[in-house]
């Protein structure tokens, strides 16, 4: 764990939430991993409580909403504890989806959102979703896509097809990109539009199956479809059109969360790692971690994270200081190294774990499942790789396109 970072308070919360993920958490993954979300959820409610009262809840938002009013930085920290466990940042209410919609409806809501959507999301009462990638479109440029909200008198219909909206399953409402504006330039065409999910018209379809399993609850990924979905004109998040714009704010915060989420998991499964490689013998008094190979694994997975780790930091630390637009490169960089540095270390750790490491006795494998889409989501790495190669041929006099 790196100290530069570190202030002062934070140094008083680290070891506590450490200490919260190991003793309450970590007992968890077996019976969720053979179970289901929504099995776990009383005992995650009480945990939930437990947390409220160690002062700890939803750390993310500002002091006057509850929140622990941390820097980007000092909650990319946090979030890297909270990591560890793939129960974590629900416990602390301060998962994604949630954490982005709240950041969103903090900074764009009117009062009267702020009190019927974005207070009980903060309590925990409710989660939200985000629905805008489409099966029929390219989400890499989601300036396309088939969703609209047509006004009519003080409502919007609206009509259109998802996919992959994480949480829909037991969510309250969804954060909806639509077109309104067709006649628009493509990135002024869409809004965000606020859906109750009991609104009628509102389907979820299907949770997805990832990789063999479809999860439930909180842990999901669903196809939702729209079908003359009427809602109140006041749903309406910011000014018509604005909605790409509204979701440049989410990706840059939402990015660091991410990737310091990647780098609890991948501390998580170095630690794993090195526990089995002392303890698994080949012969009697040769453990694994006598084999060099096995050494180059855990020397190299250390050096990557710790670079995955200031690389991230470094970028907060820009955010909170200079805002997202100007660390853009960064943030696309960290999005794919991050991602990348993840996939190494599970992978290591999985093949130091042998036959076990493939089953569902560990924690490897759900994260080997779900977090190969690391690479995919909040911008696929070829994406990021372009912008970031863009900046820098542009020193060279080439313009790449996008
Ligand atoms: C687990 C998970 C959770 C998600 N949660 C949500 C959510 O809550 N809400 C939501 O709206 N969406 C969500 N998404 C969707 C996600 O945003 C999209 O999957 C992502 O934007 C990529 O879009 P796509 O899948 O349509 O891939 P496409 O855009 O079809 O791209 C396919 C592949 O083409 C390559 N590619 C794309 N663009 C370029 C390029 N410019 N240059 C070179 N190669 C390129 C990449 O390898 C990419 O993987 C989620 C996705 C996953 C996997």
């Amino acid at each position: 764990m790196t100290t530069i970072f570190v202030t002062e308070r934070l140094a008083a919360i680290l070891p506590r939430v450490r200490d919260f993920v190991q003793q309450e958490l970590f007992p968890l993954e077996s019976a969720y991993l053979h179970g289901s979300f929504r099995a776990l959820e009383p005992t995650l409610q009480d945990l939930r409580s437990r947390v409220k009262d160690m002062g700890l809840w939803a750390p993310h938002l500002p002091m006057e909403d509850g929140g622990l009013g941390l820097t980007l930085t000092e909650f990319g920290l946090l979030s890297e504890e909270l990591g560890r466990s793939p129960l974590g940042h629900y416990t602390f209410n301060c998962q994604a989806p949630d954490i982005g919609n709240m950041e969103l409806l903090h900074q764009f809501a009117t009062p009267e959102q702020k009190h019927i959507f974005l207070e009980p999301l903060m309590r925990g009462d409710i989660r939200s979703c985000f629905a805008m990638t489409e099966p029929e479109f390219a989400g890499s440029n989601p300036v396309n896509m088939a969703t609209t909200a047509t006004r009519e008198g003080n409502e919007y219909v609206i009509n259109g097809h998802k996919w992959f909206t994480s949480s829909a399953d037991g969510a309250s409402f969804a954060v909806t990109m639509a077109v309104t504006n067709p006649d628009e330039a493509p990135h002024k065409r869409a809004s965000m539009i606020l859906v109750p999910t009991s609104t009628s018209g509102f389907t979820l379809v299907r949770n997805i199956k990832i990789m063999g399993e479809e999860g439930d609850s909180y842990a999901s990924h669903a196809e939702v479809r729209f079908e003359n979905c009427r809602v109140p004109v006041a749903n309406l998040l910011g000014k018509e059109g604005a909605g790409f714009a509204l979701a440049q704010h989410r990706l840059g915060p939402g990015r660091i969360h991410h990737c310091m989420r990647f780098v609890g998991i991948s501390e998580r499964a170095l630690d794993m790692m090195c526990r089995y490689a002392v303890s698994r013998e080949l012969a009697p008094g040769k453990p694994l971690a006598s084999k060099q190979i096995i050494q180059a694994w855990i020397a190299e997975s250390r050096a990557e994270i710790d670079a995955a780790r200031y690389m991230v930091l470094h970028t907060a630390d820009g955010i909170d200081k200079h805002g997202a637009q100007a660390m853009k490169e960064s943030i696309s960089t960290i999005k794919f190294f991050v991602a990348n540095v993840l996939q190494h270390v599970l992978d290591r750790a999985i093949q130091t774990h042998g036959a076990l490491g493939i089953t569902d006795d560990t924690i490897l494998s759900y994260w080997y499942r779900h977090e190969r889409a690391a690479r995919i989501y909040d911008g696929p790495d070829e994406v990021h790789k372009t912008v970031l190669a863009r900046t820098i041929l542009k020193q060279y006099g080439y313009n790449v396109e996008m």
